[in-house]
């Protein structure tokens, strides 16, 4: 937990989120500022800042993390229509919350790049 992020206080329950499910690992919760008609971010409760800062001991943290987005996509029934995963590492990318999370975005169109 770091004091000041604000994933690590919705993961502690400190913070209000509309959770999904959560278990000892993961929680998904819907995005506050949706930019699709579902979404949802999935997240690690151990904070990693980003993606860049993952370690080899992360390695089965980051597949329940995948996993946890499939369980999204399962339940919400967002397979069918197809559904995009968006991780945004560094401020560059567009990151503005350092507590490493997917996005998981669906029904709407999509273009490519
Ligand atoms: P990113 O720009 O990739 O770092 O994505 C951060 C996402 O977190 C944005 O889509 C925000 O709308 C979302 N967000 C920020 N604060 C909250 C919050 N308290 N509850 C739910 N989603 C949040």
């Amino acid at each position: 937990m770091t004091a000041d992020c604000i994933f690590c206080k919705i993961a502690a329950g400190e913070v209000g989120a509309d959770v999904l499910f959560e278990d000892d690992d993961i929680l998904a919760f819907r995005d506050v500022r949706p930019v699709a008609p579902t979404h949802v971010l999935v997240i690690p409760r151990k904070h990693i800042t980003s993606l860049a800062q993952a370690d080899p001991e992360d390695q089965a943290l980051l597949g329940k993390l995948l996993l946890g987005v499939r369980r999204v996509a399962d339940e919400l029934g967002l397979v069918e229509a197809g559904y995009r995963t968006i991780i945004n590492t560094g401020r560059g990318a567009g990151q503005t919350v350092f507590h490493l999370h997917v996005h998981v975005m669906s029904g709407r169109a999509w273009t490519w790049p």
